[in-house]
C-alpha cells in the first residue's frame, strides 16, 4: 500500500502510497464507491478515525488551506493545507511532486502538505505552505519529496521551458532523448532550501520517476491511472489523547 513510509519524529509519520493502495482520487473518472472504500482502507491502515483524512479540491494555485478552522469546509478548494492540531492530511498527485512538511510548533508538531506540479510550483505554493507553517510559530522545517516524473521524462515545448527557467532557473533540464524538459524536483529543492528548509528525497524498491516505475500512477504514461497521496498524519496514542483534550 506504501511506496514508503517512516516515523520522522514526536510521534509523526509520513508516507507516499503506490498502486496498492490504489487510485485515491475521485475525480477521474473512477466508479467513486471504490475509491471511497479505498480511502477507508488507507485510513484504517494508518490507524486514523474514519472519514478524518483531509483531502483537497486541488486547482494547481498556491491556496493554503487551514486544516484547523472549525468552518473550513469538508474538502477545501487548495493546493496545500496546514494543521497545528494533527489532522490527517493527504494530498493527491500523478507526476506532480507531493510535498509534506513537518515543523516543531509550540504545541507540538505543525505539519502539512503540497502539491507542486509547473504551475504551482512557479507560482509559490512551496513559499506559501512553508510562510503558513511559520505563521503557526513552527521552527525547525523538513520537507520530503515524494515520487513525481523525472526531468529525464518530463519533455515540455521550448517555449513553456524558456517561461518556467525565467522564474526558476533550476527547473532547467533535458530529457533523455535530448529534448528541452523541466526538472521540477531540481526546482522544488532550490526553493525549500532557499527557505532554510531541511529536504528529504526518499527512496524505496524501483524508481522514484512516476513515468518509469508501474507501480506509480503517472497522468503522461496514462490519464486513467488516477492519483497516488502524500500523507502526513499523528500516529502515537499520546498525542491523539492530547487532541481529544
Ligand atoms: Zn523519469
Amino acid at each position: 500500500m506504501f511506496w514508503w513510509q517512516d516515523e520522522v519524529g514526536h510521534g509523526v509519520r509520513v508516507a507516499f502510497t503506490d498502486c496498492g493502495a490504489g487510485n485515491l482520487a475521485l475525480h477521474t473518472g473512477d466508479d467513486p464507491a471504490a475509491v471511497r472504500e479505498r480511502r477507508a482502507a488507507l485510513e484504517r491502515e494508518m490507524g486514523v478515525g474514519g472519514g478524518s483524512l483531509l483531502f483537497l479540491e486541488q486547482v494547481h494555485g498556491t491556496e493554503v488551506a487551514d486544516a484547523d478552522r472549525p468552518d473550513r469546509p469538508a474538502v477545501p478548494t487548495a493546493d496545500a493545507a496546514v494543521t497545528a492540531t494533527g489532522v490527517p492530511l493527504a494530498v493527491m498527485v500523478a507526476d506532480c511532486l507531493p510535498v509534506v512538511l513537518v515543523a516543531t510548533g509550540p504545541e507540538g508538531p505543525v505539519t502539512a502538505v503540497a502539491h507542486a506540479g509547473r504551475r504551482g510550483l512557479l507560482d509559490g505554493v512551496l513559499e506559501r505552505t512553508v510562510e503558513q507553517v511559520r505563521a503557526r510559530g513552527a521552527r525547525g522545517l523538513a520537507a520530503w519529496i515524494g515520487p513525481s516524473v523525472c526531468g529525464s521524462c518530463y519533455e515540455v515545448p521550448a517555449a513553456m521551458q524558456e517561461e518556467s527557467v525565467r522564474r526558476i532557473p533550476a527547473v532547467a533540464a533535458t530529457t533523455a532523448w535530448g529534448s528541452p524538459a523541466l526538472d521540477l524536483r531540481a526546482g522544488a529543492r532550490d526553493r525549500l532550501a532557499g527557505l532554510g528548509v531541511d529536504v528529504t528525497e526518499p527512496t524505496a524498491a524501483g524508481p522514484s520517476c512516476t513515468l518509469e516505475n508501474e507501480r506509480l500512477s503517472s497522468h503522461r504514461r496514462d490519464p486513467r491511472s488516477g492519483r497516488f497521496v502524500g500523507l502526513v498524519w499523528r500516529a502515537t496514542p499520546g498525542d491523539r489523547a492530547e487532541r481529544a483534550a
